[in-house]
């Protein structure tokens, strides 16, 4: 099944458009026809593109690319909305909700039916925040089941890039030759599916997590000379990468620290053109990587996949672990000027997940509990935020043709916002609506009032 179908020709008019396309970046009217923008700009301009009588609606906001959350766990945030919520609570409760619970992972077996019945009631809880698609950083095979029968049904609206997460390590793939062997089994490779649900590359994991001093970091974490936790030997992680780059399927890394971040710069080196078709990642890449490092993942096609809510609430911990170490902590300016594509994401439900406050954080730097921002030389612009939140993370979603901006012969995926946030004070973010929200040329999200 594709794209929801569109309900016939129409033309929309906004106070103004924000196409995040460079050659124009503001219109005043769209047409949609057939799910896509059949055009874009002056409303005499597309009238005279359009039928004589194309209908014409006038909307009181301003309008924005689908938002694309380049890093959140779907089908768990949805599992976790069934067990939190109660049937009338909307998106303002689920934040606090979640808030509340980032440790619970959610059911770990649920029954099959829940998970379906977990995309339905999540999915208008993120398009209430602008988000018209995800990539999906870790999906397991129960997962990707549950991801298919909702397509099936036709009742996925969330854009969805699946990533299938083989846990290494565990009695299913104790080795790399286990996952190879999964992977060479299918048949199929990253870019397979359609335009609402499509496998990306694999989620592999080459260190643990910051917190816990898991990051694998180039300097040592403290005295005692240890410099984190290595969870593939660069032998194995290189064969891995090697094989998926001959056999059609990316590989998104999980590499927080800079020594990761180096493995995943240089296998991407060895596995050379393979690295951009197939969209490669390097996941997190926040704590101390160089210039250096962030340079070669760039040139060698490495997608910087960041989330500006894991520093927001890590930032704290961190400064307490090892002090000013932390103050670039999440470089996306370095990544930025480094050549790297941005893609944002929030690695939501188990971090900050509205877009309204990461656009905030990445510009400001802020972090949870405490008064001092970290160094702001690492802060953005918020054009430069929203465009990893739409073209950036797009292009991390394989769909940087369609979808990521405002333009003719894209897919019409879009949010009607209150206020424009290119234009909004900057601590004024946190507090701008989502009216509407189109997927597809289908309205998937309309705000009470
Ligand atoms: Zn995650």
């Amino acid at each position: 099944m594709n794209a929801p179908a569109s309900s016939g020709a129409r033309i929309v008019v906004a106070r103004h458009i924000v196409t995040m396309y460079a050659e124009l970046p503001r219109a005043e009217a769209l047409a949609v026809s057939n799910g896509r923008i059949a055009a874009i700009g002056d409303l005499a301009e597309v009238q005279a593109a359009m039928a004589p009588g194309t209908p014409v609606e006038e909307l009181d906001g301003v309008v924005l690319p689908g938002l694309i959350d380049a890093h959140l766990h779907l089908q768990r945030a949805g599992l976790k909305a069934l067990d939190y919520l109660g049937a009338d609570d909307g998106v303002d409760r689920y934040i606090d909700a979640m808030r509340e619970s980032f440790d619970d992972d959610g059911p770990e077996h649920p029954p099959f039916a829940d998970r379906v019945r977990a995309l339905v009631r999540v999915q208008p809880l993120l398009h209430a925040l602008g988000i018209t698609g995800v990539v999906d950083p870790a999906v397991t095979i129960d997962e990707m089941r549950g991801y298919q029968e909702t397509h099936r049904r036709g009742l996925l609206t969330m854009r969805t890039l699946a990533m299938p997460f083989l846990d290494l390590g565990t009695a299913a793939f104790p080795d790399v030759d286990a996952v190879i062997a999964h992977l060479d089994g299918t048949g199929v490779s990253t870019g397979f599916g359609d335009a609402m649900l499509r496998l990306g590359p694999i989620k592999v994991y080459a260190d643990g997590e910051a917190l816990k001093g898991q990051a694998l970091l180039q300097e040592p974490w403290n005295a005692s000379g240890y410099r984190g936790l290595q969870r593939l030997s660069d032998e194995d992680y290189e064969r891995l990468v090697l094989w998926c780059a001959e056999h059609g399927w990316g590989v998104g890394t999980h590499a927080v620290g800079a020594a990761a971040v180096d493995l995943v710069a240089r296998a991407a080196e060895r596995a050379g053109d393979a690295v951009v078709p197939l969209r490669f990642q390097a996941i997190h890449a926040y704590l101390e990587t160089t210039p250096e490092i962030m340079r070669r993942a760039a040139a060698a096609g490495v997608i910087a996949s960041l989330q500006p809510s894991i520093i927001w609430h890590n930032g704290a911990g961190l400064r307490r672990a090892i002090g000013d170490r932390a103050e670039s902590a999440n470089p996306v300016r370095g990544w930025l000027d480094a050549g790297a594509t941005v893609a944002f994401g929030s690695d939501g439900p188990f971090f900050a997940f509205d877009p309204r406050h990461l656009l905030w954080q990445a510009v400001t730097r802020r972090v949870a509990g405490e008064a001092e921002p970290l160094s702001l030389r690492e802060a953005i612009t918020i054009h430069e935020a929203l465009a990893a939140y739409t073209t950036g993370a797009a292009y991390a979603a394989m769909a940087e043709h369609e979808r990521g901006a405002l333009r003719p012969g894209f897919r019409a995926d879009w949010a009607l916002w209150s206020h424009d946030p290119l234009e909004t004070a900057v601590d004024d973010l946190r507090q701008l609506t989502v009216l509407r929200t189109d997927v597809g040329g289908r309205t998937v999200y309309t705000r009470e009032t």
